[in-house]
């Protein structure tokens, strides 16, 4: 049972600060924080782990 353009879930880091989120990654490749809009530093961009 696959949804090859569902969201999947995954880990990205911060780029400027290194803090952790669990995100979720569109078919397009765009990243998406779970519970928070962005970094709470704000000035880092997130990168997918993995
Ligand atoms: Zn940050």
């Amino acid at each position: 049972m696959s949804q090859s353009d569902a969201v999947s879930k995954g880990v990205a880091v911060c780029d400027a600060c290194g803090s952790m989120f669990a995100v979720e990654v569109s078919p397009d490749g765009s990243v998406r924080p779970i519970g928070v809009a962005d970094c709470p530093c704000g000035e880092g961009e997130l990168r997918q782990l993995g």
